[in-house]
């Protein structure tokens, strides 16, 4: 049975968002900076996050070692820290060749099916235009 409603094909909407569980679970452990380090001086599996500048960088946990920055605009993510587990939402999806889309629950990647070629692009439009 569906339970979503099929959206265009091809838009964000056109399937449904389901949680991947046989990829290896990933804990990060976020580190509050001031400025964000250079990406040779980054290391694996860390959260940098700098609120003097409001991103959140981190290498992206596939394992392709490319750069994730997310700027932490209060009108389109949610950031919470209780001291030891951060949560970020919404998910954050990925548009380089690996199309990796997780979010960040309690300091624990919860993977999703990665974006599509076309999703990658209204990830984009978004970002465009709103950070
Ligand atoms: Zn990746």
């Amino acid at each position: 049975m569906r339970f979503w409603r099929w959206g265009k094909r091809g838009t964000r909407d056109s399937r449904p968002n389901y949680v991947v569980r046989n990829r290896e679970s990933i804990v990060l452990k976020p580190v509050f900076v001031e400025t964000i380090p250079q990406l040779p001086e980054m290391e694996d599996r860390t959260l940098y996050v700098s609120m003097r500048f409001a991103t959140l960088s981190h290498l992206c946990p596939c394992g392709c070692g490319r750069l994730v920055d997310v700027t932490l605009d209060p009108a389109t993510r949610s950031l919470t820290y209780d001291g030891e587990y951060l949560t970020l939402r919404p998910s954050i999806g990925v548009k380089f060749p690996c199309r990796s889309h997780y979010s960040i629950v309690r300091n624990a990647i919860i993977w999703y099916r990665p974006i599509s070629k076309w999703e990658a692009r209204w990830y984009n439009r978004v970002r465009a235009r709103w950070s």
